[in-house]
C-alpha cells in the first residue's frame, strides 16, 4: 500500500533520478539513491568529491564501472528495496567482473558485516560519516586482486560535517542544504541515531557559502535539512538566526526547512517565519501519535496538549500556514482507543499534508529491544487506511478553500503534461500550473488560484 497522501516536499522512499553528466575522464560511476532528502543531499556531496577525483557520471548501472547504492532503513520496506537493488547488480557483475559495487548509507552503517556476508560480490560498505574516504577506497579496490573481501568503512565521526565540500547541484531552482547531521533524540522506534550518529551543527559561514554558490547556479528556493533543525546551534546562533541569514542572501526567493521537533520548536522561530516574506509559511511538525501514553512509549517528550498549543500559536502568528506531519500507526501496544486519539487529532488539526506509516520494527532500537510488535498486520493496515481516507478528504477541503486566493508562484519549469504551461509552487508549497507569458524559470509571478484539478491549481496571472 502506498503510505503517502498528497505528495509534497517529503520525498518518499523511491529511487532518485540518476545523475547524468561528465566531469572528468576517469571511470564511469552510477549512484542510486534511496530514502529521504538527507540521502539525496549526501549523494550530491559524494558526486562532488568523486567528480573532483575525475569520475564521470552515467545514467544507468549497465554502462558503469562503479555502482554505489545509497540506502535507507527507516522502515523494513526501504531496506528490502535497497538490498533488492544490490541483488540485481550481482548479475551485472557476473557479466562485468571488474565492476565495483558499493553500498552506502544507513543499511551499510547498521548491517555492515551482514551485508558483506549475504552479498559477497559487494566491494565496498561505507557508512554516512566515511564518504570522504570513497576516492581512496575505490582506488584501492581497483587494484585489489579478484576475490579480495569487500572493504568496510563505517566509523561514526562526531566531527564529520562535510562542510568544506560544495555538493553537486543537479540544476533547477530548488536545492537541499544540510545544516545539521545526526540525531540525539532516540525516539524508541527510530534507527536514525544508530546509523547517522550524534547530532552536530554545521558552521553558519559554510552554510551561507553553499547557498551563495547555489544562487550563482540559478537556485532560488532553498530547503534547509536536518533530522531536527530546531536543535541547530553554532556559536551563539540558533536555527531562527540561521534561517534569517539564509533568507537575507541576495537572489534567494524562498527558504524552507525540515524537520522540526515539537519538543524543540521555539516561539522565536515561529515569529521569525511570520515576520519574513522569504521564509515560507510551511511547517512540517511530526506528531507520530495523538495519544499521550503512546507518545511516552515512543520517547517523544511532549503531550498531545502541548502539541496542539504549538499548532495554535503557529496559526495565530501565520494564519496562512500550511501544516504537515508524520504519523505512525500500530506502534507496539497501541489499542483501538489510542489509535482513535490520533484519528481525532488529525480531524482537529486538519493538516494540509500527512505522511502516514505502519510501525515497522527496526533493529538497534529501544522499541525492538523492549516491546513486542504485537499489533497484527491487518489491524495496522486498517488503521492506516482510515487515516489516509480521512486525510485525503481534509487535504481536498483545505485545497478547495484556497480557490480565489491571490499569491505568488515560483516558476520551476515547463509543466510535464503541457509544455506550453509553467509549473511552480505557492509559498505554502501547493503545485500550480499557469500559461507561459515571457517569464523565465526562477521568476516569481503573482496569480489568483482559479481552479483545481486533483491536487494541482490553475493560476490566473494578475497584472
Ligand atoms: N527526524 C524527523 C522527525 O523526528 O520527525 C523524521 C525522521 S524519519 C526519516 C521520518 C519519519 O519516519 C518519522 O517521522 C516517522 O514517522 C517515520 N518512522 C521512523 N521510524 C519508523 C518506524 N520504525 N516505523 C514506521 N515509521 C517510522
Ligand atoms: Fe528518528 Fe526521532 Fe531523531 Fe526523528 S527525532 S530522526 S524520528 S530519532
Amino acid at each position: 500500500m502506498h503510505e503517502l497522501v498528497t505528495l509534497s516536499h517529503n520525498l518518499p522512499e523511491t529511487a532518485r533520478a540518476p545523475l547524468t553528466g561528465v566531469t572528468g575522464n576517469g571511470p564511469r560511476i552510477f549512484i542510486q539513491t534511496y530514502g529521504c532528502q538527507m540521502n539525496v543531499s549526501d549523494s550530491q556531496t559524494i558526486e562532488s568529491m568523486l567528480g573532483e577525483a575525475g569520475y564521470r557520471f552515467c545514467d544507468s548501472p549497465d554502462s558503469a564501472d562503479v555502482v554505489l547504492v545509497n540506502t535507507c532503513m527507516i522502515r523494513e520496506t526501504a531496506e528490502v528495496r535497497a538490498l533488492g537493488q544490490l541483488a540485481n547488480l550481482s548479475s551485472l557483475k557476473k557479466q562485468n567482473p571488474s565492476m565495483v559495487i558499493g553500498i552506502l548509507g544507513c543499511v551499510a552503517q547498521a548491517k555492515r558485516k551482514e551485508v558483506l556476508e549475504s552479498h559477497p560480490y559487494v566491494d565496498l560498505v561505507v557508512g554516512p560519516d566515511s564518504y570522504r574516504r570513497l576516492p581512496i577506497l575505490l582506488e584501492e579496490r581497483f587494484i585489489s586482486p579478484p576475490g579480495t573481501p569487500g572493504l568496510l568503512e563505517t566509523t561514526l565521526l562526531r566531527e564529520e560535517l562535510y562542510d568544506d565540500i560544495l555538493p553537486r547541484h543537479h540544476g533547477g531552482v530548488t536545492a537541499f542544504v544540510t545544516i545539521i547531521r545526526g540525531c540525539d533524540k532516540f525516539c524508541s522506534f527510530c534507527v536514525v541515531p544508530r546509523t547517522r550518529g550524534r547530532e552536530r551543527s554545521r558552521p553558519l559561514p559554510s552554510i551561507l557559502r553553499e547557498v551563495e554558490h547555489l544562487v550563482a547556479q540559478g537556485v532560488r528556493d532553498v530547503m534547509l535539512l536536518g533530522q531536527n533543525v530546531d536543535s541547530y546551534r553554532w556559536e551563539d546562533r540558533d536555527f531562527a538566526d540561521c534561517l534569517l541569514a539564509v533568507a537575507d542572501i541576495a537572489g534567494v526567493s524562498r527558504v524552507r526547512y525540515m524537520t522540526s521537533h515539537p519538543s524543540d520548536i521555539s516561539e522565536k522561530l515561529l515569529r521569525t517565519m511570520g515576520d519574513h516574506e522569504k521564509i515560507c509559511p510551511y511547517l512540517h511538525l511530526p506528531v507520530q501519535s495523538g495519544n499521550n501514553r503512546v507518545l511516552k512509549e515512543m520517547n517523544r517528550p511532549y503531550t498531545r496538549e502541548r502539541y496542539s498549543e504549538i499548532i495554535e500559536l503557529a496559526r495565530r502568528i501565520m494564519p496562512d500556514l500550511a501544516l504537515s506531519t508524520d504519523v505512525i500507526v500500530g506502534f507496539p501496544t497501541e489499542s483501538d482507543d489510542e489509535f482513535m486519539d490520533t484519528f481525532r487529532l488529525m480531524e482537529e488539526v486538519r493538516y494540509d499534508t500527512a505522511f502516514m506509516f505502519k510501525y515497522s520494527e527496526r533493529p538497534l532500537t529501544k522499541a525492538a529491544a523492549r516491546l513486542v510488535d504485537d499489533v497484527p498486520e491487518d489491524v495496522k493496515v486498517e488503521r492506516l487506511q482510515r487515516l489516509i481516507t480521512l486525510q485525503q478528504s481534509i487535504a481536498r477541503e483545505r485545497n478547495e478553500a484556497q480557490l480565489g486566493k491571490q499569491t505568488s508562484v515560483l516558476i520551476e519549469g515547463a509543466a510535464p503534461k503541457d509544455r506550453n504551461m509553467w509549473a511552480g509552487r505557492t509559498p505554502d508549497f501547493r503545485p500550480v500550473v499557469l500559461p507561459m507569458n515571457g517569464e523565465s524559470v526562477g521568476d516569481l509571478v503573482q496569480v489568483q488560484l482559479a481552479a483545481l484539478s486533483g491536487f494541482t491549481f490553475h493560476g490566473a496571472r494578475l497584472s
